[in-house]
């Protein structure tokens, strides 16, 4: 089978690029191995007596765990 197959260019491929604020978020943040540990930290920088400020989220970049103040 002949390999003629250069003709008209496909569309160019498309590679999924994180949002740059995604990125830089995750690059920027302590990670966590697990949701247990992230979990743990939040209430470790809490004020005594006061709930986590911040909650344990699962990054979709990094895969590990982050926590965000929302
Ligand atoms: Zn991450």
């Amino acid at each position: 089978m002949p390999r003629r197959n250069r003709r008209a260019p496909g569309p160019p491929p498309v590679l999924f690029q994180p949002a740059r604020a995604q990125r830089t978020s995750c690059e920027n943040k302590e990670r966590y191995a697990s949701e247990a540990e992230a979990r743990s930290i939040a209430l470790m920088n809490a004020a005594p007596g006061r709930p986590a400020a911040t909650r344990p989220y699962q990054c979709t970049i990094c895969g590990g765990w982050h926590l965000t103040s929302r």
